[in-house]
């Protein structure tokens, strides 16, 4: 089976794209587990930091990589949080405050005006020179809700309410997230990539 290096040490992404790629014959590694950190992230945009980040670890490893960007967003914000979702109320990864901030910035804001999206960027380089990445996008767009509500997952999943539902995202199982979302549109159609290349 060939080796792929994945560029995230999060757990969950290690098993949902680690399964997807069994499928087309590749083992997915932590880039941690080769004593790779993390890349600098100086993109502007999802795009141009997933590629930095894939990027970096195939140069690092010799090996093909995968990575992932993703985040919220927000029409009436001209996209933020954006890049900065993860950290938009200033300390990495504090979602309870992240949220605060995003509902008091939207604030009076009437509910035709508080569209949004999440998006979920996937690039796999074969190796760090490849002038041909794989590049698969997901966008699921929905609105801003007026308060949080459930306590599914993470991030921003209280606050954003899928365009066709009446649950929020963190009201909503797993199973149905991830058939909708951001990520399981991307990684449905890497998976359409790679099995198109498989039989090329
Ligand atoms: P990263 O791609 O793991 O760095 O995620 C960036 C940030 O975007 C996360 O920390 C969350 O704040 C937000 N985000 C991305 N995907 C989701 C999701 O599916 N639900 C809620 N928040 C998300």
């Amino acid at each position: 089976m060939s080796r792929i290096v994945l560029a995230s040490s999060n757990p969950g992404k290690l098993k949902e794209f680690g399964a997807l790629l069994a499928e087309s014959g590749l083992e997915v590694i932590p880039q941690a587990s080769l004593g790779i950190e993390d890349a600098e992230e100086t993109g502007l945009t999802f795009v141009e930091n997933a590629l930095l980040k894939a990027r970096h670890a195939a140069l690092a490893s010799g090996l093909p990589a995968l990575a992932d960007d993703s985040g919220l967003c927000v029409d009436h914000l001209q996209g933020a949080p954006g890049l900065y979702s993860a950290r938009y109320s200033g300390g990495h990864g504090d979602a309870a405050a992240n949220n605060a901030k995003l509902l008091r910035e939207l604030d009076g804001v009437p509910t035709a005006q508080r569209g949004a999206f999440f998006i979920c960027v996937l690039v796999l380089l074969r190796h760090a020179n490849d002038p041909a990445p794989l590049i698969a996008e997901g966008r699921w767009h929905g609105q801003i809700l007026t308060e949080g509500r459930g306590t599914g997952g993470f991030g921003y999943n209280p606050v954003f309410l899928p365009e066709g539902y009446s649950q929020s995202v963190a009201e909503m199982d797993d199973a149905l997230k991830n058939q909708l979302s951001h990520r399981g549109q991307a990684l449905a159609l890497l998976h359409d990539r790679l099995r198109e290349m498989h039989h090329a």
